[in-house]
């Protein structure tokens, strides 16, 4: 992977002997031809060869991609034949970066190094982002352009609880989020109300500084100012001059019907806002659903069980039965054994597409104690009741038992 190191100090279109407008074609032929000639195989023993067949290897990677062509044109432009030349034997390095001495990356420096500043207007990367797209409208979108110009919000994952029916037949709930967003005391300057930052002197206002090394000038952020170009002398009390304050805000959802517990589901554009009129983020949230007492849940169906007398069973009835938006009439047809299960139909989850249905299980329930009237009448009732209730069974034993 090249760094922004290389890109100012090696001349890929050289490497390949084409000229700085070569198109995809001429570059692509430029490098088969010398990756022919140059490659180890047809080479033995020769570092010569070797080194430049590296170069030329490393320069296609670049060039025979437009995107990193582009980026690597404007850094080039930018900094390649001025006096911007990170040295890897400066002394001291490069402060605030890497230790004393060690190669560093400019894509850091600018991108990543300016954490304290992080998410700020005006940081580190805000400023790069100035200086790759001066000049440069419409060109091709580096990384350093998207600092600056507008950006997607972040994704933002957060958790519901919902209750069984909720997760059945969707729910509308308010979500609490927290992102890091501009502080509303001091509106993102870091100054507290009634003052307001003024232009670093060490740099004026540029948010970068030049020093001299031996024949070569270096550019670096400035220090005082961490490359904002304004000094907070008063700092806001909010956000202790950050200028970015963890906020939170109350989001609306709809959570779609037929979730499952621990299911993660997308809701597109309700993440964190975006920036510099940039799109939304994605709002993630993992679900979790609470069991129900009276109904279990089988893909889109519910199941439920409901204990019928024995009589009710024999003779038939017609049952209410709860659902989770109101309850039904289920008719029982006399002569139902226990364990027989009656379809409710669109009565379960009710998830896009085929609603599911609602499975209702009857069971036959039996007293655990009668009173001696009822332990009469069913003697009689048993008295009436010729049939064997398990004849197969019966069957069974009669031909000498199961084998
Ligand atoms: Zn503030
Ligand atoms: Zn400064």
């Amino acid at each position: 992977m090249s760094s922004t190191r290389d890109f100012i100090e090696k001349d890929y279109y050289a490497a390949l002997g084409v000229a700085k407008d070569a198109d995809a074609a001429a570059i692509k032929k430029a490098y088969r031809q010398l990756a022919r000639e140059l490659h180890p195989d047809k080479n033995p023993g020769n570092t010569q060869a070797e080194t430049r067949f590296k170069e030329v290897s490393e320069a296609y990677d670049v060039l025979s991609d437009a995107k990193r062509r582009a980026e690597y044109d404007e850094a080039r432009r930018l900094f390649g034949s001025g006096g911007f030349r990170p040295g890897a034997g400066a002394p001291g390095g490069f402060p605030g970066g890497a230790p004393g001495g060690q190669p560093f990356d400019l894509g850091d420096i600018f991108g990543g190094a300016g954490a304290p500043g992080g998410g700020r207007a005006g940081g580190l990367g805000d400023i790069f982002g100035g200086l790759f797209t001066g000049g440069a409208p419409g060109g091709t979108r580096s990384r350093q352009q998207a600092a600056s110009g507008p950006a997607r919000g972040q994704d933002v994952e957060t958790e519901a609880t919902l209750a069984f029916d909720e997760a059945v037949l969707g729910v509308t709930v308010p979500l609490r989020m927290q992102s890091p967003g501009t502080c509303p005391t001091c509106h993102g300057n870091g100054a507290r109300p009634g003052t307001s930052p003024h232009t670093c002197p060490v740099c004026n206002g540029a948010g970068v500084t030049s020093r001299s090394q031996g024949a070569f000038a270096f550019s670096e952020p400035c220090r005082e100012c961490r490359g904002t170009g304004s000094v907070v002398d008063d700092p806001c009390p909010e956000c202790k001059g950050s200028g970015v304050t963890t906020q939170t805000r109350t989001i609306t959802v709809r959570i779609p019907a037929g979730v499952k517990d621990g299911q993660r589901i997308r809701l597109a554009g309700k993440g964190a806002p975006g920036r510099r009129g940039g799109p939304p983020g994605d709002l993630f949230v993992v679900v979790h659903v609470s069991g129900s007492e009276l109904f279990g849940r089988s893909g889109n169906d519910l199941t439920l069980t409901v204990p019928v007398s024995f009589a009710e069973a024999a003779l038939g009835t017609t049952l209410t039965v709860p659902t989770l938006d109101g309850s039904v009439s289920l008719k029982v047809p006399a002569g139902t054994s226990s364990g027989r299960t009656f379809r409710v139909r669109g009565r379960g989850v009710h998830a896009k597409g085929t609603p599911g249905d609602l499975l209702v299980t009857v069971e036959v329930a039996v007293p655990a104690r009668l009173t001696p009237g009822a332990r009469e009448a069913i003697e009689k009732l048993a008295a009436e009741l010729p049939d064997d209730p398990r004849p197969e069974i019966t069957e069974v034993l009669r031909s000498g038992g199961a084998r």
